[in-house]
This record gives structure tokens, C-alpha cells and sequence, in this order.
């Protein structure tokens, strides 16, 4: 972490209260990119958790107290703190995760942006309405703060879920208790840190990170003093997550796992669908929750699609084996390489065709080849797997029917993409496809304003605009005899 120009960005232990919380147990974060540790971080104890929640709780009040410009003027100097610093968080998020400097920066860019609408918009969400009742009495519903708000994050975007998740509560004048993964504490701890400087009121924003996710989950799930609980993770974890919260009837929103379907049509432009669907994959190094997960192809372009495809994608593949100019970075962890050895191989022995890659790399780090699969079909297990990671899946369809069919062949519902140039069909088809975003010719679908979340087992609630808000946001109606 010597690289980091402002070491004072660089926190070793938990934010609680508005300290940093020592501990002589430690664990190790790695680099992914070379397999090496990059530093030790303080292990919360379970005592400090529930001291981060009483502390959280304590601060409640008074921060749901201020007026909603109040609370943005702290957002907006903590948006402000994170664009200044946006280099060296760039630089601690390409260490521990291991995405590259500039999709760094365009998170931290994008983060900021958050946390200047929800700043912005919190008024308008708070909005009061007038509802008919009798003529001898006065009905008006109020939204009010939900409460003290628990929330757990992945590593995959260090930085953007923590703020998506804090920026939406605190707006909301809710206090928040964040967990982010283990593999990328520092990034949320620098985040802490920008709270700290941007005079956030003690209590109103702490951070914990401990590598026994369990343990720390139980107490932020199922704390009497917690109202809301928001987790975005994988749909196995967010399930137990959920029945954790069951007991307490807590609020929650859950952000879980996607398998987007990629539909590329005959009428389609197809050399912008296959820039789009490498650029949809790739990015993040494929462990991305929106990345198009399944390419379903009309048949008759799908020789044609594949070919364009594996041409661009043996180009990506040449520069990461001759270690020039390597635009594809590594996986988390070693646990993923092995994830995709075992999709492939289990891809090749149902019948798939492998056409490009299938290895991990020769290198230190957690690298696996840029890889395309043909000929996937829907009984196959990486039809039915969230990948993570580079590999293209080509399933072949013949017309609007079959794709249809074959996109809602699954238990998620996050996002989805078709391609297409038939006006008609770009009008008519989202009401069929089961998913909660949708993009048509456009695969860049993140927008601040607009709520992001899935269908089915995709989870629940939304992130973004005046939607992230009401999700810390309860109702309350209020009957007045005139
Ligand atoms: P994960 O394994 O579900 O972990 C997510 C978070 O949950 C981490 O902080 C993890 O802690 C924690 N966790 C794991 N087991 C837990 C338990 N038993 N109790 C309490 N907390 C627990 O997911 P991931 O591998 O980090 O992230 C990838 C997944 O996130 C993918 O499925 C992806 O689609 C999904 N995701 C969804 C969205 C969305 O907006 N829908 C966005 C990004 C990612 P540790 O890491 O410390 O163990």
C-alpha cells in the first residue's frame, strides 16, 4: 500500500463511533493480480459490533432530526472528498480487487454522483400526500427515516456498493452499519475515512470488517435495534440473509446475483452487439452481476456472430499470453479460477464446443484465458450458472418465441439485453422478458437515476434516484378530526 500518496487514506481497523477500533487479531487482504498480501487488517469483534449498532442508534435521532439540505451538506462534502481523492482510492481498489485504474475511477466517479442525487432528491422523496377520507376528517400520509440500517456488501465493486447502500440511508436520515467483504476492506475503510473528514456526526456512519462474515451477519441481521437490513451479494447468501431477518420482521432489500440474457436478433447490427457483448462480459473481468451471462443468437447469424466474436476475443487472449498490452484483469481469487476450469470442463463434457481459451493462465495472480463456448444449451449447468468471469456462453435460438423462452429459462431476473432493429420488437418486447433492467441495442446500463434491481430470485427493492430513498423510507398516516 506504499504506493498510496495519502496514507492517512489507508485504515487498518474497524470505524465505530467515529474511531478506529484496534484489535490485536488480524487477517490478510491479497492482491489479486499477484496472489501476494498487500496488508493485514484489525478482525471487529462481535462486542464491537453491537457497539457500532448502539452507536448507530444513538446518533439516530438527532440525524433524522436535520433537515434534508442539512444532511446533504455532509453528503455533498463527502462526494466532494471522494472525487479529490479519487487517485488513490483508484489505486487501493486496483490493489485489492484488482480491476484496472480507469474502471476504478469511473466507480469512484459514479459513486459520487450517487451520493449527489440522493443529496439532491431526498427532499422530493419525503413528500407528503393528502388521501380522501370523510368529509369530518383530515388524512395525510407522512414518509419518515425506516431507522438504524445494517448493511453487507461483496467485493466486486469495493467502492460503489458501499456508497449506493450509505448515501441512499443517510439520506434518508437514517444511520447506517456497513460490512464489506474481507478481500476488499480497504476501499470502504477509506470511504469511512472521507466520512470522517466530510465531519459526518459520530455514530452515523461505521464501518466493521472482520473476516467472520457469519458471526458479524447475525448480529446486523438480527439486532433488535436494527429496523433495515440491505445486502447485494450471491442469491444463496441473501436467502439465509433473509431468514435471519424473518424473526425480527426486519425491512430489507436485496441486490442478488444475475444470468442476464445477451439476445442478438438477425436483424440485428451485429458487429455492435458483439462490441457490446465483449465489453458487457469482460468488464470487471466478467464479475459483474449485470454482465451478459448467456449470448442467445438467431441461428442464422450465429455462425457468423461467433466468428466475430471469437476473432476479437483470440486478440484479447494473444495480448494477455504475450503479456503486452493486457486489458483483461485478474479474478478475486484463486477459488474462482477454479470455478471456471470446472464451468468449462463440465461445459465440454455436456456437448458444448469450446472455441477460444478455457485455461487459467501460466501466472502468478488469479488469471483464466478470455474464453468463448459454443453450442450451450439449456439444460447445461453454464446456462444455468452465474459465471464470473470471462467466458462467453453462445446459445443458438430460432426466433422471438425460442428466445424469449430460453431468457426466462431461469431463477434470477437482474437485467437483460436485446439487439434488434425491428422497431416493432423493440417496443413490444420488454413486458416479456422477466427481468428487472433491460437494455435495448445498449448494454451500459447504470444510471444514478434509475432503480436498479432485479426480478425473481434477483432480490428485491431498488438502488438509485428518488426509488434507492424510499427504500429507507416507511409511511406513516396520520387521521385528524376536523
Ligand atoms: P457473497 O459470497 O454472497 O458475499 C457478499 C457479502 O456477504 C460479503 O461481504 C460476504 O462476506 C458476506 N457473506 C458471505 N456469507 C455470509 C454469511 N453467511 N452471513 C453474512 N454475510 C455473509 O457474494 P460475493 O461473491 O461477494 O459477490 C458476488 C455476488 O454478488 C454475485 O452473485 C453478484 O451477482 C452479486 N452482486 C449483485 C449485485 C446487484 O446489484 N444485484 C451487485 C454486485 C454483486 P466475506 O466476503 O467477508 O466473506
Amino acid at each position: 500500500m506504499q504506493s498510496i500518496i495519502n496514507q492517512n487514506l489507508v485504515k487498518y481497523a474497524s470505524y465505530i463511533n467515529g474511531e478506529w477500533c484496534d484489535n490485536e487479531l488480524n487477517f490478510r487482504v491479497e492482491n489479486p493480480a499477484t496472489g501476494k498480501p498487500i496488508g493485514q487488517v484489525s478482525e471487529v469483534s462481535i462486542h464491537e459490533v453491537i457497539n457500532a449498532v448502539d452507536a448507530a442508534a444513538q446518533s439516530q435521532l438527532a440525524w433524522q432530526g436535520l433537515s434534508c439540505n442539512e444532511r446533504g451538506v455532509f453528503l455533498k462534502r463527502w462526494a466532494r472528498l471522494l472525487k479529490e481523492n479519487a487517485q488513490d482510492l483508484s489505486q487501493i481498489m486496483h490493489l485489492e480487487q484488482g480491476k484496472s485504474i480507469e474502471e476504478a475511477l469511473g466507480e469512484i466517479s459514479h459513486s459520487a454522483d450517487y451520493i449527489e442525487l440522493y443529496a439532491d432528491n431526498a427532499e422530493s422523496a419525503f413528500r407528503c400526500d393528502s388521501v380522501a377520507s370523510a368529509n369530518h376528517q383530515q388524512s395525510i400520509v407522512y414518509r419518515r427515516p425506516v431507522g438504524v440500517t445494517t448493511a453487507i456488501t461483496p467485493w466486486n465493486f469495493p467502492c460503489s456498493m458501499v456508497i449506493r447502500k450509505a448515501s441512499a440511508a443517510l439520506a434518508a436520515g437514517c444511520s447506517v452499519v456497513l460490512k464489506p467483504s474481507d478481500l476488499t476492506p480497504f476501499t470502504a475503510l477509506a470511504i469511512a475515512e472521507l466520512s470522517h473528514l466530510a465531519e459526518m456526526p459520530k455514530g452515523v456512519f461505521n464501518v466493521v470488517v472482520g473476516s467472520d462474515a457469519q458471526a458479524i451477519g447475525e448480529v446486523l441481521t438480527q439486532h433488535p435495534k436494527v429496523a433495515k437490513f440491505s445486502f447485494t451479494g450471491s442469491t444463496p447468501v441473501g436467502k439465509k440473509l433473509l431468514a435471519q431477518c424473518a424473526e425480527g420482521v426486519k425491512r430489507t432489500s436485496m441486490e442478488l446475483g444475475g444470468n442476464a440474457p445477451f439476445i442478438v436478433f438477425a436483424d440485428a447490427d451485429i458487429e455492435l452487439a458483439v462490441e457490446a457483448a465483449i465489453a458487457s462480459r469482460l468488464r470487471n473481468s466478467g464479475q459483474t452481476c449485470i454482465c451478459a451471462n448467456r449470448l442467445l443468437i438467431e441461428d442464422s447469424i450465429a455462425d457468423s456472430f461467433v466468428e466475430k466474436l471469437c476473432s476479437k476475443v483470440e486478440a484479447i487472449l494473444k495480448d494477455s499470453r504475450s503479456g503486452k498490452n493486457i486489458s483483461l484483469g485478474p479474478l478475486i481469487d484463486q477459488q474462482a479460477v477454479c470455478k471456471m476450469e470446472s464451468l468449462v470442463h463440465n461445459a465440454i463434457q455436456e456437448g458444448a464446443k469450446l472455441m477460444v481459451g478455457g485455461n487459467r493462465q501460466q501466472t502468478e495472480g488469479h488469471f483464466f484465458e478470455a474464453t468463448v463456448i459454443d453450442h450451450v444449451t439449456k439444460n447445461m449447468s453454464l446456462f444455468n450458472s452465474e459465471i464470473f468471469g470471462p467466458i462467453f456462453s453462445i446459445v443458438r435460438f430460432e426466433g422471438e418465441q425460442h428466445a424469449v423462452e430460453l431468457a426466462n429459462h431461469s431463477a434470477l431476473g437482474l437485467s437483460g439485453y436485446v439487439y434488434t432493429n425491428n422497431q416493432e420488437r423493440q417496443r413490444s418486447i420488454a413486458p416479456k422478458l422477466q427481468v428487472g433492467m433491460l437494455g435495448i441495442n445498449e448494454a451500459r446500463l447504470s444510471n444514478p437515476a434509475a432503480p436498479f434491481g432485479g426480478v425473481k430470485q434477483s432480490g428485491m427493492g431498488r438502488e438509485g434516484g428518488v426509488f434507492g430513498i424510499e427504500e429507507y423510507l416507511d409511511y406513516q398516516y396520520v387521521c385528524t378530526a376536523k
